[in-house]
């Protein structure tokens, strides 16, 4: 951590802060410049603590941080790419995870015709959403447990592995006996109760980007998984809020090399929550993979146009298939397979 203290800062107000950081057990380096003092304050875990340590101090102009906040999630921890098993499929290897179904789960007829499709289509595991995260509590809020029971039927018939959404840390335990996967939405990425509980579990945890969150708070929310021992942490870039209207979110695409270079997690991509409209998704997937994504996450509905939650931007089967194809040839190009 850098300290720069204001121009002619008395020797008191250095001796000050330099106390304090020795008192917390760092050691400190001083450079005394011509008319200002830079302290840098060194030590294993100064990336957790909080500038506003030193920043409260008379005197003290700046403080900025050299090491990052999160540890567990960095690449410097684990240089190499972490790779999360489920079954037979490996998330973040070289060949490409597709992830698909309707964002709800709404009857057995419904969910059984998405996973039929999906899978001839070639995605390897099923989405579906039980509880659903509403803007409003008006809206349908899912099946709840009966939808956790219709997606352990379809799973077992099928033999896909499932991945659906837990918004509520006591309902871990419960949705961890139905699913494969568990995913923590984009308005639950700082439910700091919720991902502590998270990493008591061994399953893996698809962990959304929250909305309005930085790649940074991001990679610190990832550490509360890893740091309760659970290692099986997906990243989901869905679309991040910005002025831009005409579309739902906009995908940060450039989020995927961010995280490439300074996280050993897999990250996957979710087109369809930001393109908002079905005819955005496409492009966004294709890109997602070009950028290096290991995965996607997308909604699709046999028949859209009958959707509770989310017809918009639901694929039809015969759409999703042609994009399959598109991925399949874009994986290929960069050495990857689908
Ligand atoms: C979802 O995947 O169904 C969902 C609600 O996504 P998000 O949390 O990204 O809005
Ligand atoms: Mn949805």
């Amino acid at each position: 951590m850098i300290v720069e203290m204001r121009k002619q800062a008395p020797s008191e107000e250095i001796n000050e802060v330099v106390l304090r950081a020795k008192s917390l057990g760092f050691s400190v380096q001083l450079n005394l410049g011509t008319d200002k003092t830079v302290i840098a304050i060194l030590g294993g875990n100064t990336g957790q603590l909080s500038t506003d340590m030193f920043a409260v101090f008379p005197g003290v102009e700046s403080v900025t941080r050299i090491m990052k906040p999160y540890k567990l999630a960095s690449r410097e921890f684990k240089p190499e790419n972490t790779i999360v098993k489920v079954g037979k499929v490996e998330i973040g290897n070289k060949k490409i995870t597709v992830m698909a179904g309707p964002c709800a789960v709404e009857n057995i007829k419904q969910l059984e015709a998405a996973a039929k499709s999906v899978i001839d289509s070639g995605a390897t595991i099923l989405r579906g959403g039980a509880y659903k995260p509403r803007t409003s509590p008006f809206s349908f809020q899912g099946l709840e447990k009966v939808g956790l029971e219709l997606l352990a039927e379809i799973k077992k018939k099928y033999q896909i592995p499932v991945v659906t959404e837990v918004v509520d840390p006591h309902a871990v335990e419960l949705v961890a006996q139905y699913a494969d996967i568990l995913q923590v939405g984009t308005r639950n990425m700082q439910n700091f109760s919720l991902l502590t509980e998270l990493g008591h579990i061994k399953h893996p945890v698809i962990l959304k980007r929250g909305l309005a969150n930085t790649v940074t708070e991001w990679l610190t929310a990832a550490d509360y998984l890893l740091a309760g021992g659970n290692n099986n942490v997906i990243l989901c870039e869905r679309g991040i809020r910005t002025f831009e209207d005409s579309v739902r979110f906009s995908m940060d695409i450039s989020s995927i090399a961010v995280i490439k270079k300074f996280s050993h997690l897999p990250i996957i991509v979710d087109p369809s929550h930001a393109a908002g409209h079905y005819s955005y998704v496409p492009a966004i997937a294709r890109a997602a993979i070009a950028a290096g994504a290991d995965g996607l996450l997308i909604e699709v509905h046999p028949n859209p146009k009958e959707a509770l939650v989310d017809g918009l931007q639901s694929l039809t089967p015969s759409d999703f298939k042609r994009l399959m194809g598109e991925i399949k040839a874009i994986a290929e190009a960069l050495g990857r397979s689908l």
